[in-house]
């Protein structure tokens, strides 16, 4: 490409997916608007009709934000003060949060540096009297095993909450995430797999009375207005959000089948440069991030490089949640979550992302690392 200037690659291009849908956008807008019915309402209801039918689950409940869904979710599944709440420490801080803010305890257990997920064998030892549920993440859309999870939970009475917010529409042995356990949390944050363009989450269950409580959670506490049973949160889907979901929602998949091409394309281009270990491209992946280890201590100079040839980058997570002051673990507490932290880096990845940009990450990753 000598002679012209390239554009920076973002980490995420959000652009191509407007432009695809931009009459359906503004119908959905325009509907919206001339109905006169913002928050909740007819809008909303259908978005949850159909985001259950496409999960496979018998109840979703729009909420504010994935951190609600985590919060409400685990209220709603009888969580709170006291009770221990085993979870992974390699994770966006709201997953930990989550469990703070209703008064439980998050009891990190170490990952698998294969899958990035809890490591399902470490999980009993961690099983006290107080625990009352485990709350696994599909981190960056791949699924956490979950067969030995449920195993476990269902041998000790144990709940489970599935933290979706990096994987809507990812699969575990055919069936959808967040269907699995007692209830999942998704999030719409912009950026997410089925992204709103604003806050917005989603609580699933097939447990009626979750649901039930999950409603007039997300609701000040109330079945009917006014009629106030317990204190909840102010957490209601917008009706624009949902409107603007409905249309993106039977793309999804398409464009996480993108994904995993993008993610199959970066294996191929990338398999030769020494000092990475690519990700698998497992069943039902469906590629929120596509991140790489780099070895050797050189990840921050990898990515430094990378900035300065216009590739952006991210670390997701320079610290494990175990190791931030709020929870102040000591260091060497699950060394897989903290070795990762020094050499996780994810790469640009967008469903339509072309096939130029993509061996332009290759070719400046491989020439930063084979020098020597
Ligand atoms: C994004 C995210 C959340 C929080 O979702 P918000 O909608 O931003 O509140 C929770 N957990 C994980 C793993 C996330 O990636």
């Amino acid at each position: 490409m000598e002679g012209r200037v390239r554009e920076r690659i973002p980490i995420l291009d959000l652009t191509p997916e407007v432009e695809e849908l931009w009459d359906d956008l503004m119908a959905a807008i325009t509907r919206v608007l001339r109905s006169g019915q913002f928050i909740l309402g007819p809008e909303v209801e259908a978005f949850e009709r159909e985001v259950a039918e496409y999960l496979g689950v018998k109840h979703a409940i729009g909420v504010n934000s994935g951190t609600d869904a985590l919060v409400i979710g685990l209220r709603a599944l009888g969580i709170g003060p006291g009770d221990e709440v085993i979870t992974t420490p390699f994770s966006f801080f709201a997953t930990a949060e989550a469990i703070s803010l209703v008064g439980a305890t998050p009891v990190f257990v170490d990952i698998d540096p294969k899958t990035f997920n809890l490591n399902p064998d470490l999980i009993a030892a961690a099983i006290t009297p107080r625990t009352k549920a485990i709350l696994p993440v599909h981190l960056y859309g791949r699924p956490a095993e979950m067969d030995p999870i449920l195993d476990l939970a269902e041998a000790h009475g144990l709940k489970v909450l599935e933290d979706c917010a990096q994987a809507f529409g990812a699969t575990y042995r055919g069936k959808k995430v967040g269907t699995l356990g007692h209830a999942g949390a998704f999030s719409f944050f912009p950026s997410k797999n089925l992204g709103a363009y604003g806050d917005g989450g989603l609580l699933v269950t097939n447990d009626d009375e979750v649901a039930t409580l999950g409603r007039m959670l997300r609701a000040h506490g109330s079945k009917r207005k006014y009629y106030n049973e317990t204190v909840g949160y102010n957490s209601r889907l917008d009706a624009l959000q949902a409107a603007i979901l409905r249309v993106k929602l039977p793309r999804v998949d398409t464009w996480n089948q993108a994904r995993r091409q993008v993610a199959l394309r970066y294996n191929e281009l990338l398999a030769d440069v020494p000092g990475l270990v690519l990700p698998e491209v497992s069943e039902g992946h469906v590629f929120h991030q596509y991140t790489v280890r780099v070895l050797n201590g050189k990840r921050d100079e990898v990515q430094q490089r990378l900035d300065v040839q216009g590739i952006s980058t991210l670390v997701y997570y320079p610290v494990p949640l175990h190791r931030l002051p709020v929870y102040g673990y000591p260091s060497g507490s699950f060394p897989w979550a903290e070795r990762l932290a020094t050499e996780v880096l994810s790469l640009p990845i967008w469903p339509q992302m072309g096939l130029e940009a993509q061996a332009w990450v290759a070719q400046v990753l491989a020439r930063v690392l084979k020098k020597k």
